[in-house]
């Protein structure tokens, strides 16, 4: 089953565009990156995942459901997700750069402090 890769998702504008509002420079669609970072600052050194709750596993969220049928693959799957992204984080940290993750959930429902907490990050680099 192919991984389905939605682009420009909610949480994903909501990040972007809080960010741009407070003159963070960045850009998307980083396909020449390991693991495609949503948002990345080359010069800077880092990147920023917006982690769709569900595909990415994010621990005790509501959203990090699991289908009943099938369970046995779809836990294969999502572990297969979670080691990816493990894996994706070395790879860039290898390369100098510092990531980032936003969940899904705090990017709609908590914007302006997933935006505070970037920026100290950032600012730290
Ligand atoms: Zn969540």
């Amino acid at each position: 089953m192919a991984r389905v890769r939605r682009i420009d998702t909610p949480a994903e504008l909501a990040v972007r565009s809080a960010l741009h509002s407070v003159g963070v420079r960045f850009r998307v669609r980083n396909s020449d990156l390991p693991g495609k970072p949503d948002l990345a600052n080359r010069k800077r050194g880092w990147v920023i995942f917006v982690h769709g709750c569900f595909w990415h596993r994010h621990r005790g969220c509501p959203r990090a459901t699991i289908p009943v049928h099938n369970r046995p693959l779809w836990e294969r799957k999502f572990a297969r997700n979670v080691a990816r992204d493990r894996r994706v984080r070395r790879a860039l940290n290898r390369l100098g750069f510092r990531c980032f993750t936003v969940w899904e959930c705090d990017a709609l429902r908590h914007t302006d402090q997933v935006v505070r907490r970037l920026l100290v990050g950032i600012a730290a680099i």
